[in-house]
């Protein structure tokens, strides 16, 4: 990384082959006092693209002269994982995002642990209480784009998800299990980027994670300059008691999944509804040839919060839509 930013070593754990398990962190001080930005990606191992591009970019952008205070990034929070470009730790088969919770205080056993809630323990200790702010990285893969900023209502985190300039918003509630909860608990204010994916439209996806990290800083007085304007942002409501217009759409069976023209990775990179596409995808039977699913559009007009993006081999229970109803979303002008 740029001499600018200071790069060091969370010590975790020895493997079985005897590699040490550290995480990486980067360090950069602005020159005059202000809060501190966390930015971590790869807490699920498949999800390199573009977040860890984006983090070492902004990295690499930010005049330390400009910066009121310092912005410590990890990259790569789950370095098992992303060894083997899984979701979840081939080792013990956790996901590293349920592995936050509190110990419970009848815990006989401490502090036995498993690599998972080693390596947040280490996140919680070392990184998690320095934060005022925080934004975490998720992705989808070659074949997947996610497009939405979840966001709490508190209104810093409110203000951050509008500031990072997505048309998509989804207000969340943090589970205490959770990478999110573990830090709002420690006192950051918290936003999730689900920001594209590794395939077409890389690019874009690239640029406005940049984009969208220095609006969110200039937001918070970070950094000197205007803040931009957001774009119309739909904010679709997930939290406990709120009708839940959410669709996850998993394909049954694996194969070749076409989509529709229509929902082309424009349209989803956009963020807009989608009207009158007859059938969002279909999947081929690669073996037969025949097709054996469609999958239709749930509602009349349709937000793509995460999308199959462009023909894919994708296998059988995989995600290929999350999907919700424009016409229940608020609408930010
Ligand atoms: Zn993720």
């Amino acid at each position: 990384m740029s001499e600018k930013s200071k790069f060091s070593w969370l010590p975790v754990t020895t493997l079985s082959d005897g590699a040490e398990l550290r995480l990486p962190l980067h360090v950069l001080k602005g020159d005059r006092p202000g809060p501190t930005l966390g930015l971590t990606a790869l807490i699920h191992g498949d999800e390199p693209l573009p977040s860890v591009p984006i983090i070492r970019r902004v990295l690499e952008l930010i005049d330390p002269a400009q910066l009121s205070g310092t912005v410590m990034a990890l990259p790569v929070c789950n370095p098992v994982a992303a060894g083997v470009l899984a979701r979840n730790s081939p080792l013990d088969g956790a996901n590293l995002n349920a592995a936050f919770g509190e110990s419970g205080e009848d815990a006989t056993i401490q502090p036995v642990r498993t690599v998972s809630e080693q390596i947040a323990a280490v996140i919680i200790e070392s990184f998690l209480p320095h934060l005022d702010y925080h934004i975490d990285f998720h992705a989808g893969d070659d074949g997947l784009a996610v497009h939405m900023i979840e966001f709490t209502d508190d209104p810093d985190s409110t203000a951050m998800a509008r500031a990072f300039n997505m048309p998509i918003l989804l207000r969340d509630e943090w589970g205490a299990n959770q990478l999110w909860g573990a830090s709002a608990r420690l006192g950051a204010k918290v936003i999730v980027a689900e920001c594209g994916g590794g395939g077409l439209l890389y690019d874009e996806w690239f640029e406005r994670g940049v984009r969208g990290v220095f609006n969110v800083m200039r937001q918070l007085g970070m950094l000197p300059g205007e803040v931009e304007k957001p774009p119309r942002q739909y904010v679709v409501d997930n939290t406990h008691g709120h009708h839940r217009n959410l669709v996850l759409l998993r394909q049954r069976e694996g194969g070749l999944l076409l989509p529709h023209p229509a929902i082309n990775p424009r349209a989803s990179f956009d963020g807009q509804p989608i009207e009158g596409a007859p059938y969002l995808a279909q999947l081929l039977n690669s073996y037969d040839l025949t097709v054996h699913e469609t999958y239709e559009t749930p509602f009349a007009r349709t937000l793509m919060l995460a999308a199959a993006v462009g023909p894919a081999w994708r296998a059988a229970g995989d995600t290929v839509y999350i999907l919700a109803d424009a016409d229940a979303a608020e609408v930010w002008e």
